[in-house]
Order: structure tokens, then sequence, then C-alpha cells
């Protein structure tokens, strides 16, 4: 199957620089999103998947029901009742706050993160720290997108499973 075929780029959105990945293209037909989501089923069986905020949740939730796993949320500050715990990061110009409850994840517990896409790995490796806040055993982290020349993976000291490789 040629996934690229399925995603739409928009250059220069939501800013000028950015080449923005629609994914609504693949989501809306059945064969394509159910194909992605059994690959990215083909790992080791997680306790919990952790999806992100908010696209990541698409796929995080679609692969809990088949894996038959926990879900839990990393979303932006303010989203979630309390308790939670925080993680600020940097990015270009300035910083974002994510958050997760505080029992979302018991220590041990063997986790895959799942996203949409990975750029400059700043939102990963916030959501790594999170997790290895509580304790959590993080197995493994899949992307539907992976932009290679952002190199957001040498952030994250973990295996990486991306499905669609960019390398401009
Ligand atoms: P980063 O922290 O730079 O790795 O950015 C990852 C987050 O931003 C993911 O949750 C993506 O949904 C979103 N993102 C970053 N770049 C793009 C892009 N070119 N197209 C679509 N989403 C993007």
């Amino acid at each position: 199957m040629d996934l690229k075929q399925k995603i739409k780029e928009i250059p220069d959105w939501p800013e000028k620089g950015v080449n923005f990945k629609d994914i609504t293209p693949l989501l809306q037909d059945k064969e394509y999103f159910k194909f992605v989501v059994d690959k990215l089923c083909e790992t080791e069986k997680p306790d919990i998947i952790v999806g992100i905020d908010a696209r990541g949740f698409i796929f995080a939730s679609a692969m809990a029901y088949k894996m038959n796993t926990g879900l839990a949320l990393i979303r932006k500050k303010g989203k979630l009742p309390p308790k939670v715990i925080s993680q600020k990061y940097d990015l270009e110009y300035a910083s974002n706050i994510i958050e997760m409850k505080y029992d979302s994840i018991k220590k041990g517990d063997k986790i895959l993160i799942v996203d949409d896409v990975l750029a400059t790995g700043g939102t990963m490796k916030a959501t790594c720290d999170l997790i290895e806040k509580l304790q959590g055993n993080i197995i493994g982290i899949s992307f539907l997108i992976e932009l290679d020349f952002l190199k957001g993976r040498e952030k994250l000291n973990y295996p990486i499973n991306s499905l669609i490789h960019y390398e401009s």
C-alpha cells in the first residue's frame, strides 16, 4: 500500500515554513485506516498504550481496543481534571506544558507511546519524561509519520517504529 498517497501535504500551514501532514484522507479510507492500525499493532503487547493530544488519540485508542490494553492520555495543560503531573518543554520560540493523570500508569507498567507525527521530538521527549517520573517501563514508541530530516529520534532513547518516512 502506498501510504504517502493518502497523506496530503499543506505547505506553510499553520505557519510559514511548516509543511503540514494532513492525515484525514488516510482516516477517511477504511482500508488504509485499518491497515495502519494493524501495522502499528505489530509489536510487543504493552499494559498501557499512551496517546498524545490530539491526533495520537485516534491511533492509540484503536490500538488499545485491538491489543486489549488500557489507554492513557497525554493532554495539553488545563484539559485534564486533578490530580495531574506536568512536564514543560521548549519549542523554537516558546514553551509548552503537557499533563497526564498521576494515576494513569503504575510503577513497572509496560508502556507503548503513540503519536501521529515525529517532528523535532520535543513532544515525545516530554512525554517520555512524564512516564519516567511515574516509573513506567517504556517498551516502544510508534508514529504514523516520521520527518527524518528533523532528527527527532535522536532525543528518544527507546525503540521507535514509524510507518511513513519523509526525508525532506
Ligand atoms: P514535535 O514535538 O516537534 O516532534 O512535534 C510533534 C507534534 O506536533 C505531533 O503531536 C504532531 O501532531 C505535530 N506536528 C509537528 N509537525 C507536524 C507536521 N509537519 N504535520 C502535522 N503535524 C505535525
